[in-house]
């Protein structure tokens, strides 16, 4: 049986060795954190292509990992469909609306809008609630023979050192093991809240302006900000005021979210995600870099990454 070795415990890690196992692969995560103590944990998690790139690629994967999410959702692990309205504007591009399934997005009526909201979409999308699936996924990569090692990589020679096959999903940690300038922190603060009765809603049509509201089953995430190369890790009050100043400009008739907890992540940002074989250490491949949808799109790469290095 192939070995291989999978770095990082996210959700683009766990997706990426289960996929190799349904190949056939014996596999091991290494990572410096596990799981729980990812970003990944901390955030939505919603399916909605937000700063990923390049957009074509990006596409192909968050469709596939629609599928992927259709079939998960009958296992009882966090994953649900739930409406999404996203707001848009004549500059933008809604061409990810195209990798929805006929049937599963609408334009909103006028009288449908929320406040200060001119056009919008409502669709059908995947919600993967991270506290539950993140252990879902780990215990099925277990059970289907996996082993796991808590352990920080110092670089990418000793990565290389890991196994005859290495896959590199270290989110923002490439940044220092692959010496990579490209890859660069996108701060997001957003705050968890008791559960409002609002409709899951985003409005990322400005840039600086980002504001949204994931209802999940117990509580809902208030967001946020995104803010590039912005390493602060700590909570900034006058940000959590501007979320919930955002927020209240959507109109919803009903009283102030109460903060469960406030919480900071530093989106991997990329120009690309880093998705290729490293042309020096050429049994590794990395696959970092999905920016702000890391869930939208990490079944697809997983997919298709499987698929590369199964026939190489
Ligand atoms: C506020 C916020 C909201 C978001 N909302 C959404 C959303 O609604 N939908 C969506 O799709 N995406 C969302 N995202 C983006 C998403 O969270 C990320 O794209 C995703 O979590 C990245 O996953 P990852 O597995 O690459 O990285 P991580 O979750 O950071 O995991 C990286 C793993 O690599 C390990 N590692 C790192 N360096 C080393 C090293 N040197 N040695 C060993 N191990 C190492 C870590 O320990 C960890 O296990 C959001 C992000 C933020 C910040």
């Amino acid at each position: 049986m192939n070995k291989v070795t999978v770095v990082g415990s996210g959700i683009v890690g766990l997706t990426t060795a289960i996929c190799l196992q349904e190949k056939g692969f014996q596999v091991r995560i290494v990572a410096r954190e596990p799981h729980l103590n990812t970003l990944s944990v901390k955030v939505g998690a919603i399916w909605f292509p937000f700063e990923v790139h390049p957009a074509e690629k990006a596409h192909r994967w968050a469709s596939l990992a629609y599928q992927r999410y259709l079939m998960e959702r009958d296992h009882d692990c966090g994953v649900s469909f739930i409406p999404f309205i996203s707001a848009y504007t004549a500059e933008s591009d809604n061409s990810w609306i195209n990798q929805l399934p006929a049937g599963t997005v609408r334009e909103l009526k006028p009288e449908e809008l929320p406040k200060a909201i001119h056009f919008a979409h409502e669709a059908i999308v995947p919600l993967a609630e991270p506290h539950k699936y993140l252990p879902y996924l780990f215990h099925r990569f277990i059970e289907n023979g996996g082993s796991f090692e808590e352990k920080a990589i110092e670089n990418l020679q000793e990565l290389a050192q890991l196994n005859e096959l290495v896959i590199n999903c270290t989110g923002l940690g490439a940044k220092a093991l692959c010496q990579d300038d490209d890859l660069h922190p996108m701060r997001g603060q957003i705050l968890r809240c008791e559960k409002l009765n609002v409709p899951a809603i985003v409005n990322s049509t400005k840039r600086g302006s980002l504001s949204y509201c994931i209802v999940r089953s117990d509580d809902c995430i208030i967001g946020g900000t995104d803010y590039e190369n912005d390493w602060n890790s700590t909570i900034n009050p006058s940000d959590t005021q501007m979320i919930l100043d955002r927020f209240n400009t959507f109109g919803f008739d009903q009283q102030t979210p109460v903060i469960i907890e406030e919480i900071v992540g530093l989106r991997p940002r990329r120009s690309a995600v880093r998705f290729e074989f490293d042309t020096h250490y050429t049994n590794v491949f990395h696959n970092y870099g999905h920016g702000g949808a890391g869930f939208t799109v990490a079944w697809g790469c997983a997919e298709e990454l499987s698929e590369i290095v199964s026939k190489s």
